[in-house]
């Protein structure tokens, strides 16, 4: 399982040497037995990246220093290539390892195995699109089975379902209702009735104190339709509000896989539901002139001032930026030096990858947005901003490095759990 703290210390990561190593693998489907092919691929994927760091190195001014580089960097492929020979049979898991052995870093992670592909990559940093399309289609959701008297509650996680605790309260005996009419029996059962609703309350309480604990940040609800009303009274107005939808449950007879399928199908509705909502706002936001923005420089501009709270980019953006290697300034008009510090600017191939980092290290909730014709026409990438700031307005003048920027305020800071990153999300 990977952790908040561990994707930050990723998103963290940079190599002045462009030696960092990402490396994503997909296992085949277990019915082809390619695995040989994809061992195969990854040794074909090494030699290329061995290839391009060969060629940028001999381009390079200090011929030793990146020879050097050069060396770490075949030790990582290697032991890759190795690895990926090992992975045979493995086939319930994705795989991805970040490295950089210039730096003594090595990093590898079991993932669901959604990812599009096997892929091999060195920069300056690490590869992140991939792992930020997957958390947000794996977020952490916690899924509560209720009935009557009993709960079960389940947390899942990157495609992981885990029973976490199980309630049973059970009924009085006599509460069962032998049916015998008259004063007893009214009396068994309205006690029956206050057995079960203290037993939703238990529960309703238990969830209220899960989501305040950040163990997740939405949930999905199974119960028969007779029962959500009784629950749902007892639910506090913050729960209600992360419920993300409901599905019709027996408690007791539910199989983990259609638990799964249940929760990933609701899960997948609410984030088109919530990804079209936020394309919307935002494009209403920046005719008004309002709280969005369109278009990569303002995008950028915005990102700098710490305004960003929702940033949309097309499913296959692409567009080149440069970076200022002194202070970090990404700027969408290519020049040679930096508008903040004067230093000199590098290229970014892929500025929807550039920009990875600093949304992780902010906290800004991100969609991948998938065909959309109003979204295409205004540049296939905007954002929804928080608030406004001056400089938005004035010239580009007042642009402050994204080191600078101040951090997104708009959520609290819980513990290290990937749940968090619920707004990275495929759309
Ligand atoms: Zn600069």
């Amino acid at each position: 399982m990977i952790t908040r703290e561990q994707i930050h210390e990723l998103a963290q990561f940079e190599d002045e040497g462009a030696c960092a190593l990402s490396f994503y693998f997909q296992p085949p489907a277990p019915r082809n037995k390619a695995h040989k092919e994809e061992a195969i691929l990854t040794k074909d994927l090494a030699r290329e990246a061995l290839r391009q760091l060969e060629s940028r190195s001999s381009q390079a001014k200090s011929k030793n220093k990146s020879k050097d580089k050069c060396e770490s960097a075949r030790a990582d492929l290697d032991r890759i290539v190795r690895l990926s020979q090992e992975l045979r049979g493995n086939g319930a898991h994705a795989k991805a390892v970040f490295a950089c052995s210039a730096q003594g870093f090595w990093r590898e992670y079991d993932l669901p195995a959604h990812l599009s592909g096997t892929q091999l990559l060195v920069d300056r940093r690490f590869h992140l699109k991939p792992l930020a399309q997957l958390l947000g289609s794996f977020p952490s959701l916690g899924i509560v089975l209720v009935d009557r008297h009993r709960a079960r509650l389940f947390d899942l996680r990157l495609g992981e379902l885990t029973e976490r605790e199980g309630f049973f309260h059970p009924l009085t005996r006599r509460g069962r209702g032998d049916g015998f009419a008259g004063y007893d029996g009214g009396h068994a059962e309205r006690r029956v009735a206050d057995e079960a609703r203290q037993h939703f309350k238990f529960v309703a309480d238990f969830l209220k104190d899960a989501l305040d604990k950040g163990m997740f940040e939405h949930w999905i609800l199974g119960c028969q339709d007779t029962h959500w009303p009784p629950f749902a009274g007892q639910l506090h107005p913050y729960a209600s509000q992360k419920l993300l939808g409901r599905f019709t449950a027996e408690v007791a007879h539910m199989s983990r896989d259609e638990i799964r399928s249940q929760a990933e199908r609701i899960f997948a509705a609410s984030q088109e539901r919530r990804c079209g909502e936020a394309v919307r706002e935002t494009l209403s936001q920046a005719r008004s002139g309002a709280r969005g923005v369109t278009g990569l420089r303002r995008v950028l501009r915005s990102l700098e001032s710490g305004e960003v709270q929702t940033l949309l980019v097309g499913q296959s953006y692409h567009s080149q930026a440069v970076e200022c290697a002194g202070c970090g300034h990404l700027d969408a008009h290519l020049v040679s030096f930096c508008p903040v510090c004067g230093r000199e600017t590098r290229e970014v191939v892929d500025v929807a990858e550039a920009i990875l980092p600093r949304v992780i290290r902010h906290d800004i909730e991100l969609f991948y947005v998938k065909d959309d014709a109003e979204f295409d026409k205004v540049g296939n990438i905007a954002a929804l901003l928080r608030f406004r700031s001056e400089q938005n307005n004035n010239s580009s003048s007042n642009v402050r490095p994204i080191t600078q920027a101040p951090p997104n305020p708009s959520r609290s800071r819980r513990d290290g759990l990937v749940g968090r990153y619920r707004g990275l999300a495929s759309g």
